[in-house]
């Protein structure tokens, strides 16, 4: 017998856009509910940087471009929520850095010294007199000029705690590719058909959002829709367990004056060293690097780090890389996108925040797109527990950081990550 549950919105995918989005429907009065195939958080979210950016490191072009001002207002939004005062109480979630660094090294040009003083970036760009540098830049080997950004750095593990666990009860772990949907003629979602424990189950709502990152591509060709279409960046992140004492948060730009980072270098807790730091390393080298084998890129990454700090001790540090892709809708002309995208077909609404820092942007027009096509909560089942689905599925977990997995494999903590 199939087991039938109606709800006010489905969302598909439990990352930073779908626990954002149902945090703010459920403000809202709608009964909403998230599907995960995985662990929450264990597409790119977890693996994410987790820096909450302005958009900055888009304009080193040396104009702002429309993406830099589409995004200049994320960092405020998120501090807000910080403070408790915004669409989402963040309160308690951990702060890595307060701030985050740009650092022009010693050969920088004349236009970058330019724009970066430019009238445009006032407020969102200081230049640090070398009295303020923070402690891991306070060394006498150091050149160049050193920048502070209006961006800072989340913990993403716990931002995803903090969203989640007030609604547990509403955030279901699915069997991986056992989501089916009916469809009508005309392409309006009837139903999602799902496999549990306890036999089929049929979930009724009033919108479906798909909200799965990567997992988008397929969800997309089940429903037969050709449009919009998915693109993926491919990554290869580095990854150094150090023996030095302070966390480092910076993008080194290079001489060639491009629009990525040479580096641009996050540092998380260990998890298994009382204040030891795993450095996480992206930039140009993650994007160059997706040709190279992990050694390679291991070694590529240790002659970066090593000549942009020699007074880093790198000798006993342990090193690991890893490919991972970013998710995004394909744009004409091979642009990338500047806000958030939703794209509503029927009774679906098709998401990719793009970026992490995005993602109050994607809940605050997909919440617009909802009041403009008037749908209202009307499930008779909001703010009671979901007992159909909690009898037939669990709550998911959260997804562990890959460096973790790498560095401490043998730890008890169960790894559900699927793309380790
Ligand atoms: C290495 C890296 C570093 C990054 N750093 C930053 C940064 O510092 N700042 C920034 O702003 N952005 C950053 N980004 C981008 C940012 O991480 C993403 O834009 C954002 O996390 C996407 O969130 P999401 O919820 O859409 O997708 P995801 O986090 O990928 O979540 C999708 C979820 O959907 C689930 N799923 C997939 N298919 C299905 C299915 N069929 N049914 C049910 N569930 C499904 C997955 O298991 C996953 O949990 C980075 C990305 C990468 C890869």
């Amino acid at each position: 017998m199939t087991r039938s549950f109606s709800t006010d919105i489905v969302i598909i995918g439990g990352g930073i856009a779908g626990l954002w989005l149902l945090n703010r429907l459920r403000q809202q009065g709608f009964d909403a509910i998230v599907l995960e195939k995985s662990a929450l958080g264990s597409g790119q979210t977890i693996a994410s940087q987790g820096i909450i950016h302005g958009g900055l490191k888009y304009a080193l072009s040396g104009v702002l471009s429309p993406a830099s001002s589409a995004i200049a207002a994320m960092p405020e939004h998120w501090r807000r929520c910080l403070r408790g005062e915004g669409d989402v109480d963040l309160r308690g979630c951990r702060v890595l850095a307060p701030h985050y660094f740009m650092w022009s090294g010693g050969g920088y040009r004349s236009r970058l010294k330019t724009f970066l003083g430019s009238k445009s970036l006032r407020g969102r760009i200081d230049t640090l007199s070398a009295a303020k540098y923070p402690p891991f830049f306070q060394h006498s080997d150091i050149s160049g000029a050193l920048y502070q950004l209006s961006d800072f750095v989340l913990d993403t593990p716990s931002l995803i705690e903090l969203l989640s666990s007030p609604h547990r009860d509403r955030i279901f772990k699915i069997e991986a590719d056992s989501l089916r949907a009916s469809v009508t003629d005309s392409g309006k979602i009837k139903s999602i058909e799902l496999q549990s424990r306890s036999g089929a189950v049929s979930i009724h709502a009033q919108r479906y959002v798909l909200c799965a990152g990567e997992g988008n591509g397929a969800l997309l060709e089940m429903l037969g829709i050709a449009s919009p279409c998915m693109q993926t960046r491919p990554l290869h992140m580095v990854v150094v367990r150090t023996n030095h004492p302070q966390p480092v948060y910076v993008h080194c730009i290079g001489d060639d004056f491009g629009m990525t980072p040479r580096l641009t270098i996050t540092s998380h807790p260990d998890g298994s060293r009382e204040g030891g730091w795993i450095w996480y390393v992206g930039g140009e080298l993650a994007e160059s690097g997706v040709g190279r084998s992990s050694e390679e890129q291991q070694a590529e990454g240790r002659k970066q780090l090593s000549e942009s700090f020699p007074w880093v001790d790198f000798s006993s540090a342990q090193w690991s890389s890893f490919q991972i892709n970013r998710a995004e809708p394909r744009l004409p002309n091979l642009q990338r996108p500047d806000t958030a995208y939703v794209n509503s077909q029927q009774n679906l609404l098709i998401t990719w925040p793009t970026k992490l820092a995005l993602t109050p942007n994607l809940s605050d027009t997909v919440c617009k797109e909802l009041a403009h096509q008037q749908i209202t909560p009307q499930s008779s089942g909001s703010g009671e527990p979901a007992t159909v689905l909690t009898e037939c599925f669990d709550f998911p977990g959260i997804a562990r950081p890959r460096w973790d997995a790498i560095f401490n494999a043998d730890a008890a903590q169960p790894h559900t990550d699927s793309q380790s």
